[in-house]
């Protein structure tokens, strides 16, 4: 289906551009199915998508299938956890290839990696009254999808132990609380290496929601781009313009490509496909202008990918 052609440059235009390169679906932690994403994407006008799960490229193929049957591109994706300076810090991996190389045994080790995590946020919530707290989080979470802190809140929630999620993030699960667990999540560095090695392009996922100075921040930019990493989120979801402006001017610094998403989880909150602060004018190319993925996207995302997914 022909389409108008993305944009090579940002222009501060404050029309939506019809890309949102972070989504998740029940795949993960999201709560529509896969197939629902990029209707919802084809719905609001989002014309290139990736669905970016926690730790799976499970929901790929099916939002992909959904998609180019609704004329909408969809980049194959993931969003992968992982340990920086004793920091949860999330990898982007946009794969136009799919999965390959030492990122398949990667993928399969995150698996197990926040199966054995579950385990411990368990025993840690255990000590502060949420008996069976594993059996909980799995009957949030339903039979099928790996367990994510967010099926603990619930629990918790569910128990009466705190009035809403927000509540158990900042009382348990939160940066620095017990049910913070990190240490099972392989080090940025070698996450960075796995989407390098599949031909894909490493994006540095919402670079403000970690709580972290200007200055450390550009310390996590520059570890990141030492790794190899070539993007980090300009704009993820709603921010503030001023501070856009002034992570447009890190990513300047360090020549890394900008990408956008919403972030999007659940319908019916402040987020939707697509829905997001419009990218300032700004010199920092558009991440699909990385030479990894511009011919790709101008193909509409239809060249064989000839990984697995
Ligand atoms: P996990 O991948 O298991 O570490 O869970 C992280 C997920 O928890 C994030 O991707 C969000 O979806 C969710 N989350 C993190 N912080 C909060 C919060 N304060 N309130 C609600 N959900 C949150
Ligand atoms: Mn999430
Ligand atoms: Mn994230
Ligand atoms: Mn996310």
């Amino acid at each position: 289906m022909p389409q108008p052609t993305l944009p090579a440059r940002f222009a501060g235009d404050p029309a939506p551009l019809g890309v949102d390169l972070h989504m998740h679906s029940t795949a993960s932690d999201g709560a529509l199915a896969p197939a629902e994403v990029a209707a919802l994407c084809a719905a609001r006008g989002v014309r290139l998508m990736a669905l970016t799960d926690h730790d799976t490229v499970a929901g790929v193929a099916e939002a992909g299938e959904a998609a180019s049957r609704l004329g909408v591109s969809l980049l194959p994706a993931v969003e992968l956890s992982t340990r920086w300076q004793g920091i949860g810090i999330h990898v982007v991996g946009l794969l136009p290839q799919g999965v390959r190389g030492a990122l398949g045994a990667g993928l399969e080790a995150q698996a197990v990696a926040r199966a054995a995590r579950a385990e411990e946020i368990a025993a840690r919530l255990e000590r502060v009254g949420l008996d069976d707290a594993l059996a909980r989080a799995r009957e949030q979470a339903g039979p099928h999808r790996p367990l994510g802190r967010p099926d603990f809140a619930r629990a918790l929630v569910a128990a009466g132990l705190v009035p809403d999620v927000g509540t158990a993030f900042r009382k348990h699960l939160g940066s620095g609380k017990a049910g913070d667990v990190k240490a099972h999540w392989p080090a940025l560095a070698e996450v960075v290496g796995w989407v390098i090695e599949a031909g894909g392009v490493a994006v540095l996922a919402h670079p403000l929601r970690y709580g972290l100075t200007r200055r450390k921040r550009g310390q996590l930019l520059d570890d990141f781009a030492a790794a190899g990493g070539q993007a980090a989120e300009l704009v993820s979801g709603f921010q503030n313009a001023d501070v856009t402006r002034d992570l447009a001017r890190q990513l300047g610094e360090r020549e890394l490509h900008a990408s956008l998403g919403s972030d999007f989880h659940f319908p019916g909150g402040h987020l939707a496909p697509g829905s997001m602060s419009p990218p300032p004018r700004t010199a920092v190319p558009p991440v699909w202008t990385h030479p990894r993925l511009a011919g790709f996207v101008a193909a509409g995302c239809d060249a064989p990918a000839s990984g697995a997914l």
